[in-house]
């Protein structure tokens, strides 16, 4: 029973709102915060603290609350059309996770869902996640990949431009970068090392050649929250891969 009520609230809110759902999943939290923030220092008041000590007390734990959460949980969007750019299913697998999403499937479900997000998500160039972990405690609505798979077969049209768009695109060293950043000699000429693998490069070089990463392709990223995210992750991967 309780799978079909699932698949009418599934329905009614469409997988890339889980996003969404995240900044709701914030809202409640900050609501919870300030709250017992509230009542700690209504305590302290009555316990006989003085107020010029709660204060400041409160005004700090604020700030700091709201400048991690912000930091943190507030990431840019890659948009759709960008999402080509992704060549490697790793780096999608990263996003996914990153924007909350299942990161199982084949690249092109993978892109898939990451296209279907951005498209919901659109007006707004950043976007809110939240850890999975809180959002399940705060929504108890999560889905399994499986299911959303079952609920949203990819339209037959975009899946063939998607196979034809996977095809190899020639020098990927002359491929635009995320977010419409143009490529330049001196961003790749200041590259000392890969952000990849960490192996040094010659500041000519487009591609490393110990790990083949596109060189001013993760550079460029790594200046954004997510882009940092993600290639904090795939270094980890790769480290992990390596021992
Ligand atoms: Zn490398």
């Amino acid at each position: 029973m309780s799978r079909y009520i699932r698949r009418y609230f599934y329905r009614l809110a469409p997988p890339a709102s889980d996003i969404m759902r995240a900044g709701e999943v914030w809202k409640a939290v900050t609501v919870l915060f300030v709250s017992a923030l509230a009542t700690v220092s209504a305590l302290l008041i009555a316990r006989g603290e003085e107020e010029f000590f709660v204060l400041p007390f409160v005004v700090v734990a604020l700030s700091v609350y709201f400048y991690v959460v912000y930091k943190r949980y507030h990431v840019e969007l890659v948009p759709e059309g960008d999402l080509e750019l992704f060549d490697d299913p790793g780096d999608l697998e990263i996003l996914c996770a990153i924007y909350g999403l299942p990161r199982t499937g084949s690249p092109n479900r993978l892109r898939h869902r990451l296209a279907q997000f951005a498209r919901v998500n659109s007006d707004s160039s950043f976007v809110w996640v939240a850890p999975k972990s809180l959002k399940r405690v705060a929504s108890g609505l999560e889905l399994s990949a499986e299911k959303e798979e079952q609920e949203l077969p990819e339209n037959l049209h975009e899946f063939v431009v998607r196979m034809v768009s996977d095809e190899p695109s020639g020098d990927r060293s002359r491929r635009p970068l995320v977010w419409g950043v143009r490529r330049s000699r001196s961003r790749l000429t200041s590259i000392a090392s890969c952000p990849i693998c960490d192996s040094e490069v010659g500041g000519r070089q487009a591609i490393c050649g110990e790990c083949g990463a596109d060189l001013e392709f993760y550079s460029a990223l790594a200046e954004s929250k997510v882009g940092r995210r993600l290639v904090a992750q795939k270094v980890g991967q790769r480290y992990r891969k390596l021992r």
